[in-house]
């Protein structure tokens, strides 16, 4: 039997401002239940972002290389038009609390009433990744504090370079 078996496409969308262990760790584990997973940067016009919509495709290129079927792109469209023009099925995204749950609910049944036939898929935080945030990250560095344990090492040097420029050396 030769049955074609349709692709299994997956987007996982997000502001990645900068992409932190608890994001890697849901790009690793969702790479595993799909073909091809697009992380997606939101180029959204009414935050006010540290890094550009290039910089953290950058980085985010930078920390998937070991993942031959995760591609980096970005978008400003509404997510069900940019998930048709990708012919993807399915949105990925991460819960790490009950504040979390009801945001994502509220999300995922605006674009489930958009567009019935995407599906969004939740992946339960890595326990030890439940307090982490990329604005927590962002808090500690601009501090000088150590991230090294939330944030892959290229994201950690990036940082320190953006806090440099911004704060001056001290
Ligand atoms: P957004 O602005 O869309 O919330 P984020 O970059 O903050 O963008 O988050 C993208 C997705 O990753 C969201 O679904 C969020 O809940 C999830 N996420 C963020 N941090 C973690 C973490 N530590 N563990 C699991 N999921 C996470």
């Amino acid at each position: 039997m030769n049955e074609q078996r349709k692709l299994r496409v997956a987007v996982y969308p997000g502001s990645f401002d900068p992409v932190t262990k608890g994001h890697m760790d849901i790009i690793q584990r969702a790479s595993r239940q799909f073909d091809r997973l697009i992380v997606a940067v939101l180029n959204n016009l009414s935050k006010k972002p540290l890094f550009t919509v290039d910089e953290r495709k950058e980085l985010l290129t930078q920390v998937t290389g070991h993942l031959p079927n995760v591609e980096i792109d970005s978008f400003r469209d509404l997510l069900v038009n940019y998930m048709d023009y990708k012919q993807a099925d399915v949105i990925v995204r991460g819960i790490r609390s009950v504040t979390d749950f009801e945001y994502e609910l509220q999300l995922a049944s605006t674009n489930h009433k958009l567009n019935s036939e995407v599906e969004t898929i939740f992946m339960m935080t890595h326990p030890k990744y439940s307090y982490l945030s990329s604005s927590v990250v962002k808090e500690i560095a601009s501090f000088h504090g150590d991230v090294s344990d939330l944030v892959p090492p290229e994201v950690e040097r990036a940082m320190r370079e953006k806090f440099k420029e911004k704060l001056g050396p001290n």
